[in-house]
């Protein structure tokens, strides 16, 4: 098979490095062609292909490496099959627990109203809280579990090396953290906006106080799509306890809004080789983006700049099992 450069860019972006013979990769892409190449990124060939670069990277780094699952063949240009799960019986079981009157607020009454949280013990230890971060009307929600440290001390979601691996895996999809087109830019929250102390795993109390305030922050943004990355962001979402390695590879849905799973950055940073799958992964939702569309808009189009249970855990910046 041949790899686009989209294909190339995204998995350079992961940290895959991908061998081929002189001359087996092809020119330079016209934009036009740029989603239809992510869309065939998820051909069962793209997959194998990705399967082998995780398991050359994994046979380097160390003897733990899963294989990658590989996915049934699809043929080019027909859209893959999703396992959807019935968006009713999904918001029921992430029936809200809410103790806040968040219905009405607006972005600042919001943003006020978690700064001067204090529904919850979280408060006692933080410097500040973490509200989020991106395009207030984006396409694509991001989703992960609590602030670290860094994210205490600045204020912003997904800093330091897990953020910048996140930044470039949204780039590598024509995603972004900014003020561009709603298409092409994510809004980042987390499911916490306090730090637990020293990246202690947060309580389900603690989740369910903190729930409320991102059930608003969807409500406002009214994206097409969320990425939920990380176990604890994942479970509590889904009302769950379920592995990650279990619920991704599936379109869930919250609130009525499709929902796709997959692994925290600080968690690949631990686990190279379940890169491959995270990268399956953003082409389920690049993909789904761009079947709401109706067409290659969505997801890896023109653009720059966007858990784990499965296995050993590794949530956010440190935290044993967030993954
Ligand atoms: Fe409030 Fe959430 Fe912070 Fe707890 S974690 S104090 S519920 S903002």
């Amino acid at each position: 098979m041949r790899w686009t450069e989209r294909q190339q860019t995204l998995l350079q972006a992961m940290g895959l490095r991908l061998w081929a013979p002189p001359g087996a990769l092809p020119a330079p892409m016209p934009d036009a062609g740029a989603t239809a190449a992510v869309a065939a990124a998820t051909t069962a060939a793209a997959t194998a292909a990705v399967t082998a670069a995780t398991a050359a990277t994994a046979a380097a780094a160390a003897p733990m490496a899963a294989p990658t699952p590989t996915p049934a063949a699809v043929a080019p240009g027909t859209p893959a099959p999703m396992a959807v799960q019935p968006a009713a019986a999904a918001a029921t079981a992430a029936t809200a627990r809410s103790p806040f009157p968040t219905d009405s607020l607006d972005w600042p009454a919001l943003r006020a109203a978690v700064a001067g949280c204090r529904a919850c013990g979280l408060c006692d230890s933080r410097r500040q809280t973490v509200f989020g971060v991106g395009h207030a009307r984006a396409h694509c929600m991001v989703v992960g579990e609590a602030p670290g440290e860094q994210e205490d001390a600045q204020g912003e979601p997904f800093v330091g090396a897990a953020g910048q691996l996140l930044d470039r895996m949204l780039a590598a999809v024509g995603l972004g953290r900014g003020d561009g087109s709603p298409a092409q830019q994510v809004f980042i929250a987390n499911t916490l906006k306090c730090r637990p102390p020293r990246n202690r795993n947060p309580t389900p109390e603690e989740l369910a106080a903190c729930r409320p305030f991102l059930q608003r922050q969807v409500a406002l943004v009214q994206p097409r799509l969320i990425l939920a990355m990380g176990r604890f962001a994942v479970q509590s979402l889904l009302d769950t306890d379920a592995p990650i390695g279990k619920l991704r590879g599936t379109v869930h849905h919250w609130h009525g809004v499709p929902l796709v799973v997959t692994y925290h950055p600080a968690y690949l940073l631990r686990q190279p080789a379940d890169k491959a799958k995270a990268w399956d992964d953003l082409c389920l939702a690049a993909e789904l983006m761009a079947r709401q569309d109706g067409g290659p808009t969505a997801g890896p189009t023109a653009g720059q700049t966007g858990g784990q249970t499965g296995g050993p855990n590794g949530g956010p910046n440190g935290r044993q099992d967030g993954g």
